[in-house]
């Protein structure tokens, strides 16, 4: 089976100004890595629905929802900032909508026959997003939306998320701690932004804080010691991935030294537990990764290792 590859042209049209890192381009360079490697043969392209308001409030605040709803600006050129690095264009609710919605295609595919993984190449990103709150580049918290859909409308009672972006997922944390049908396993660079995820106390979340110049070794030692033995114990039904390439040795959004290989090996195993326990289902949502080049790359890696060669 291929893997679903989930995206919306509107996730492009979101612009936070001319210098901003989180920028469409993003989105070409992985579409661009996919088609030099030849694994565009090896996906079938959706179009991504648009999350609707029940869909979006089953992860967060009604009244937050329509608030975002409410903040979009209509003008073509105007920016309404939501927080100091986060701002909304005329085409970011929209944009954000689809890339909840991406995750909600996901979690219905590979609850279908056609497909056992879905990749989400989407932006805004979503791991930042609190139950009532925009952050961080994030809007709608796009793999919790996807997660809360799985246990609404497929009936699933365990889903395992992943987040191996640099910055700590604290936006699913805030909508899942204490959820014990979700297991939340977040890695991360700390003391760095957002400054949460080292002391967290619910029995649902896995935190790995790791220093800067983390590199493969670490991270693989951190992820086999505190990460694997959890998720095999809590055996998902399903496996949602925050995909964040921020880690990147390249990505100078922050000081891991992770690379390409660290990525394959992080998402074979994920693969690994998604057949042992899962039905080899995985819906990775593409989160942080600002350096083109080095995004690109990991994304393709990864994709290639969802794919999985088992
Ligand atoms: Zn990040």
């Amino acid at each position: 089976m291929n893997l679903a590859f989930i995206s919306h042209p509107d996730c492009q049209r979101h612009r936070m100004g001319a210098h901003h890192p989180e920028a469409p381009d993003r989105l070409h360079a992985i579409q661009d890595r996919l088609i030099a490697s030849g694994m565009e043969m090896l996906v079938t392209h959706y179009d991504a629905p648009a999350a609707t308001f029940e869909q979006l409030t089953r992860a967060h605040d009604p009244g937050y929802v329509r608030g975002i709803e409410e903040a979009a600006p209509r003008g073509e050129d105007s920016l309404v900032w939501i927080d100091g690095d986060t701002a909304m264009c005329k085409w970011t609710l929209e944009a954000a909508r689809r890339s909840a919605g991406a995750a909600i295609l996901g979690v219905d595919l590979v609850m279908g026959d056609r497909h056992h993984a879905a990749f989400c190449s989407v932006r805004p990103p979503g791991h930042h997003a609190e139950r009532a709150r925009a952050m961080g580049f994030c809007f709608f918290n796009n793999v919790a939306v996807g997660a809360a859909h799985a246990i609404e409308e497929h009936g699933l009672e365990r889903i395992a998320i992943l987040d191996f972006d640099v910055h700590h997922g604290n936006g699913t944390e805030d909508i899942f701690a204490g959820d014990e049908r979700v297991l939340f396993c977040s890695s991360f660079q700390h003391p760095f932004y957002p400054g949460t995820g080292a002391d967290s106390k619910a029995s649902n979340v896995v935190n790995i804080p790791l220093p800067r110049s983390t590199g493969g070794e670490g991270f693989k030692a951190a992820v086999e010691e505190r990460w694997l033995p959890r998720i095999d114990a809590f055996a998902p039904q399903l496996i949602m991935i925050s995909a964040g390439f921020d880690g990147h040795a390249e990505d100078d959004m922050a000081q891991f030294n992770l690379r390409e290989p660290d990525y394959a090996w992080v998402t074979r195993r994920a693969h690994e537990l998604a057949v042992k326990h899962a039905g080899e289902r995985i819906v990775s949502c593409l989160e942080g990764g600002y350096d083109l080049s080095s995004l690109g790359r990991s994304v393709s890696t990864h994709v290639d290792e969802l794919i999985g060669h088992a």
